[in-house]
């Protein structure tokens, strides 16, 4: 009964997360009401998209439109935060989630670099994609002069989960770093970084131990 494009909408829409099929339909009569000029700019928005990258160090996002610009270059393959030389390169903080990076930055309290490992479904057992990332993140350590990191700073969320995997990361990495640290304090447990305000980051990251 609908038009071949809305239904092919409703199934791309529906497979977004927290997004189910009654949403995407809703969601579709919504963009068509508003008129052409917003559908244009939705997928502009969209299409924007594809020339994102991932960042080959933090795992973060950048735009592959800034990356040309410095092709060949080794920093062609970083985002905005790895390729800062006044970002402190030997201060790592292992985070979960893109949205906690945008968190902590938003505070402006932090000046070291990142390390994305993905969201932990599993305490005390990471994921292949994870274990990967742990050794990208090693192999950066290693080219460090001192081949140590000044510090590692656990910046993962204090619930179970977090907390297995927040010991093993310390294992891990007690011979990569000279200190490990994690910040929690102020943040409630079972509480997220990604919605602590500034200042609960704040002491979190100043009270780290
Ligand atoms: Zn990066």
């Amino acid at each position: 009964m609908l038009p071949k494009e809305i239904q092919n909408f409703i199934e791309e829409f529906s497979r977004l997360p927290s997004i189910g099929p009654r949403q995407a339909t809703r969601l579709a009569f919504r963009i068509i009401g508003s008129g052409l000029g917003k559908v244009s700019a939705l997928a502009d928005a969209l299409e924007g998209l594809k020339r994102i990258r991932i960042c080959s160090q933090c795992f973060f996002v950048h735009s592959s439109s800034a990356a040309s610009a410095k092709e060949g270059s080794p920093s062609a393959n970083l985002c905005s935060i790895c390729s800062n030389p006044e970002r402190d390169h030997t201060t790592f903080m292992i985070v979960e989630k893109e949205t906690d990076v945008l968190s902590l930055e938003r505070m402006g309290k932090y000046h070291g670099v990142y390390m994305i490992l993905g969201e932990l479904t599993k305490g005390g057992v990471l994921e292949e994609y994870q274990k990967s990332r742990m050794s990208v993140l090693k192999k950066i350590i290693e080219k460090l002069p001192e081949k140590k990191a000044r510090e590692v700073i656990l910046g993962i969320n204090p619930n179970v989960h977090g907390d297995l995997t927040a010991s093993l990361l310390k294992r891990e990495l007690s011979e990569h770093a000279q200190r490990i640290s994690r910040i929690g304090r102020g943040i409630p447990i079972g509480g997220e970084i990604e919605f602590a305000d500034e200042d609960t980051l704040g002491h979190a990251l100043e009270g780290r131990n």
